[in-house]
């Protein structure tokens, strides 16, 4: 029960892991590799130890799965990051756009009681605030911002890259995670539009809209969104 001899490296691709899983694409080396922007040779070497501590599993086909261990420690740090960003925003009033690189560096030493204490000051929130859920496994489904038709009225979910120069653009732009509105524009190569219900017109270009889950009525079909399009931070600690 203990992660003390988790290491830092071994947590970050659990967290990745955990991010595949939720956003229900195949947890395998090679979409590791694509969501850490890192080598396969580099990926394999770390998928070999987590499988030789006891984290995860695999199969013949190359396709990974956590051991009731390493599932508890994907779901510790997961849940650990998406707090420490809400208590972040919430309670010591950093911008969201700011949070996401302290909380890949607090999430790893953070014990057991200041997690309780950080979740009895965040009050009633739910989510990290670019839209994850805290109490990881209830996320809701969304659909890209970039599938959604002229017309249709979207609610943002959430962000699925947390990546940070990414979240400046995203804030610069005027998007924030439960903003409603209707699309009003989308054109093959050039922006998605929003016109927000507080009368705010919002645009973004249609990659960044690609990584932009939305709940849209009518709605566009379910389609999972790249391992490319995942998380993921600049800084690469003890990767
Ligand atoms: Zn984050
Ligand atoms: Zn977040």
């Amino acid at each position: 029960m203990s992660a003390s001899h988790v290491t830092i490296a071994e947590e970050e691709y659990l967290q990745t892991l955990f991010w595949l899983q939720e956003a229900g694409l195949p947890m395998t080396a090679a979409n590791v590799a694509r969501a850490m922007q890192l080598s396969p040779p580099t990926v394999h070497e770390m998928i070999v130890r987590l499988e030789r501590d006891g984290y995860i599993e695999r199969t013949a086909s190359k396709s990974i799965s956590f051991t009731p261990s390493g599932l508890e420690h994907a779901e510790g740090i997961v849940r650990r990051h998406r707090l420490i960003e809400r208590f972040l925003t919430d309670v010591l009033a950093i911008p969201w756009d700011e949070v996401h690189e302290e909380a890949e560096r607090l999430e790893h030493a953070m014990s057991p009681v200041l997690e309780a204490r950080m979740l009895a000051a965040i009050g009633d929130a739910k989510t990290c605030p670019h839209g994850h859920p805290i109490d990881v496994g209830t996320r809701i489904d969304g659909v890209p911002l970039a599938d959604v038709e002229e017309g249709a009225s979207v609610r943002i979910l959430r962000f699925e890259n947390e990546a940070e120069d990414l979240l400046h653009y995203l804030k610069a732009a005027g998007v924030e995670p439960g903003l409603e509105g209707r699309l009003a524009a989308r054109d093959e190569d050039g922006e998605v539009v929003v016109s927000a219900s507080t009368g705010a017109r919002v645009a973004v270009t249609r990659s960044v809209a690609e990584t932009v889950s939305v709940v849209a009525d009518p709605s566009p079909p379910p389609r999972t969104a790249l391992p490319e399009q995942l998380v993921l931070a600049q800084e690469k600690y003890g990767r």
